[in-house]
């Protein structure tokens, strides 16, 4: 998502590759229904394939959630948001929104967005265009609790960036963002993120939003054998790091299951999370509740990376060859909390 700043450095795997250092096979399908009775899942083919234990790790599709706006829903959103920036700089538009819409679960994106943004136009030595973030929360990134909303009010004050927190961003017309049951606010482009969706697989329980409802070790409730991981369950945030944590423990129970001298260990979500500044990037780290709040400018993990996942970061950092630079082993103190080095300028690995 950095892309159009042409800030970091996205790294892309062969699934391939990596499957086969995984020690799996890739088959390549599109699920279209599990049959969980029969222990059989079909795919968009209508080829049958059987399985002992399932693990769905289907995603959430993103849907427009402020209508009229640049929905961002990853690097595909690049393009059109390199186009905003440089009618921006061009002195075409002199007032951007971003929005967060109820029920994005993971706004961090945004708020990198609104500082990278602002960092462009002051580094292309465009003056007078005002950003201003709208958002539900309470406070600037409150899930990350205290400690990070109060550092994170300060970097957006610092770049001169309004926000408007406890706010529901509806739409954008006429040139004005419309909020719910508060006054709109006139601007000329609004950037928002989308709202998700689960995937409503067939054969899989699904709530009205279509996530999966699971127990704290992945197990699909009320079907036998098959785990979901990710995006696509019902934990509201939806984060590739708290996504690994789900994975892990999916994985260790079904390792367990099948007589491994592992112990299940439940999904008991820390989220982290590196936000791009333009500058010195900050690593924030929270437990889910938002307790043990802590914001730094020197990485709080190891590799310093925005996906972070106790096994998955050190393997695909392997993938990159830096694996020799990680001590400790995987997800220990001594990695979480050693691991400092020269403040990156944010790899997005
Ligand atoms: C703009 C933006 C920035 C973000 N930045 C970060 C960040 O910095 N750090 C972070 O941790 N998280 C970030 N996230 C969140 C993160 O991208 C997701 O939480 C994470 O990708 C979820 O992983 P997942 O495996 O559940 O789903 P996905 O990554 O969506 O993967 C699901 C996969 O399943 C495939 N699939 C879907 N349906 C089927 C089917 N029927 N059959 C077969 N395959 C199927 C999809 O093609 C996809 O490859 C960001 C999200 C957004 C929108």
């Amino acid at each position: 998502m950095t892309e159009p700043f042409r800030v970091g450095e996205v790294k892309r795997f062969p699934l391939q590759k990596l499957t086969e250092a995984a020690g799996a096979r890739l088959r390549t399908g599109s699920l279209a229904a599990v049959d969980a009775e029969r222990k059989v899942v079909t795919l968009e083919n209508g080829q049958e394939l059987g399985y002992d234990i399932l693990l769905l790790a289907l995603g959430a599709r993103p849907r427009e959630a402020v209508a009229g706006a640049l929905t961002f829903r990853g690097p595909q959103d690049g393009p059109a948001l390199s186009a905003l920036l440089e009618k921006t700089t061009a002195g075409e538009i002199h007032r951007i929104a971003f929005a967060v819409p109820t029920g994005a679960s993971w706004p961090l994106p945004l708020y990198e967005l609104a500082l990278l943004t602002a960092e462009y136009m002051s580094a292309h030595g465009t003056r007078g265009v005002e950003i201003l973030l709208a958002t539900p929360e309470d406070h600037p990134l409150s899930l990350f609790g205290p400690a990070a909303s109060e550092a994170v009010s300060e970097l957006l004050a610092s770049r001169e960036i309004q926000v408007e927190t406890s706010v529901t961003p509806l739409r954008f017309e006429e040139g004005v963002l419309r909020l719910a049951a508060q006054r709109p606010i006139a601007v000329d482009a609004v950037v928002a993120l989308p709202q998700l969706e689960g995937p409503r697989l067939p054969g899989v329980p699904h709530d009205e939003h279509g996530f999966v409802p699971t127990d704290e070790y992945g197990w699909v409730v009320g079907l036998t054998d098959v785990y979901a991981a990710g995006d696509l369950s019902q934990f509201p945030l939806k984060q590739g790091g708290t996504a690994t944590q789900q994975a892990d423990a999916a994985a260790s129970s079904i390792a367990a299951d099948a007589g491994a001298a592992v112990k299940p260990e439940p999904f008991r979500p820390v989220l982290r999370g590196l936000l791009l500044t333009g500058f010195v990037p900050r690593f924030l780290r929270a437990e889910a509740t938002g307790a043990h709040s802590v914001v730094d400018t020197e990485p709080l993990w190891w590799p310093p990376a925005k996906i972070v996942g106790r096994y998955l970061t050190p393997f695909l950092a392997a993938e990159l060859g830096l694996a020799e630079t990680v001590v400790g082993p995987p997800g220990s103190a001594s990695r979480e909390h050693n691991a400092r080095s020269p403040s990156p300028t944010g790899g997005s690995l």
